[in-house]
């Protein structure tokens, strides 16, 4: 069993080198993925960090250089690296896209996520591993071995939507950040980053589906007892995009002073649906205090609390009242 785990682990490795190898040393992989790269303003020094590849246009590129060096099929199998069709044919899973290795956070690796250059929409945009024995999306962070020191010299954890927020935010030289990509944040994810820091920072993309995950996220973070903030990006943007756009400076500039406490944020946002609707006014101090009734320390909500009550215009005694409802009813 140990050794079938680690005969997954030692050809995840095998196949990043491929798609390393692919990336720096072939005209293809140069001239398609090193220059996709170089052109959204990736630095050689932050892909070699991140061990990022490409996998070229062919069906089995992979499979067949794996097998002849003499790995099993079955493995490849296994870690999804190679897909056996209904007809019986194996072709890699990862084909003419840029490759992001997934680590563990003791930097082995576990899994890869794809991204086609394509612009049309003929194919899914990432591509990502399937669980294996060695790679449970739910438990794993994008980025956590490359952040995991800064995040403890910092002590606060940036959370983003995607790959390229995490290496390109690392790449403006704030290296404590992490994506929970290829899933939606899950309870796990956030206790791995609690080992490392009680501090997030949500930076999730600029729209609808970003403002969205980013009230889920919240709540979930504040449930573990952790302490939230998040900052909002403008016109869509996502972080990396942002630094694209106006730079690394301007970016850390954005997020300091646009970094709201949970509170703050989840307030502004429900409002602006409000406007001047006094029963929908009524449903955003609801909804506020629902999320100051997962704070687990009592003193904390409490303090969140009277902040909400000068903040919504709205008597303490009465959030209090509605956050002991809501936690008699939970209970
Ligand atoms: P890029 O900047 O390269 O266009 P992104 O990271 O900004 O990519 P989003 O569309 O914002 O892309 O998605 C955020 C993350 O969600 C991605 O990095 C990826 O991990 C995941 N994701 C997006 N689309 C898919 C998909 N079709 N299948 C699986 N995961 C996906
Ligand atoms: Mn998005
Ligand atoms: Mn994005
Ligand atoms: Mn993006």
């Amino acid at each position: 069993e140990v050794d079938r785990k680690e005969s997954l682990y030692v050809i995840s490795t095998f196949a990043a080198q491929f798609f390393a190898d692919n990336l720096w040393n072939t005209d293809e992989g140069k001239s398609i993925g090193l220059s996709y790269f170089k052109e959204r303003g990736f630095r050689e020094e932050t892909l070699k960090k991140f061990e990022i590849g490409y996998s070229p246009e062919e069906w089995s590129a992979l499979n067949d250089k794996a097998l002849s060096e003499g790995y099993k099929q079955e493995f490849l199998e296994e870690t999804g690296l190679v897909i056996k069709n209904d007809k019986g044919r194996i072709y890699d899973r990862f084909r003419a896209r840029v490759i992001f290795p997934i680590h563990n956070f003791t930097g082995r690796i576990i899994g890869f996520g794809g991204r086609t250059l394509k612009t049309d929409k003929s194919v899914p945009k990432y591509v990502n591993s399937p669980e294996s024995d060695i790679y449970h999306k739910s438990n794993v962070l994008y980025g956590l071995f490359q952040a995991k020191k800064a995040i403890r010299d910092m002590d606060n954890c940036f959370l983003v939507e995607g790959y390229a927020d995490v290496m390109a935010v690392h790449q403006a030289g704030v290296e404590n950040v992490v994506a929970s990509s290829g899933t939606s944040l899950t309870t796990e994810q956030i206790k791995l980053i609690s080992r490392f820091t009680n501090s997030v920072c949500i930076l999730y993309d600029g729209d609808a589906a970003g403002i969205k995950a980013s009230l889920r996220g919240l709540d979930m973070i504040l449930e573990e007892g952790l302490d939230v903030k998040v900052v909002l990006f403008p016109d869509g943007h996502d972080p990396d995009s942002y630094i694209q756009a106006y730079g690394a400076s301007a970016f850390k500039t954005h997020v300091e002073k646009n970094k709201k406490d949970f509170i703050f944020y989840k307030t502004e946002i429900l409002l602006q649906d409000a406007a001047n609707d006094p029963i929908k006014k009524a449903g955003v101090i609801r909804d506020v205090v629902e999320s100051i009734a997962k704070i687990p320390d009592a003193i904390k909500a409490s303090v969140f609390l009277r902040e909400c009550s000068s903040l919504l215009n709205m008597e303490e005694r009465i959030l209090i009242a509605e956050l002991n409802k809501i936690r008699l009813t939970k209970a």
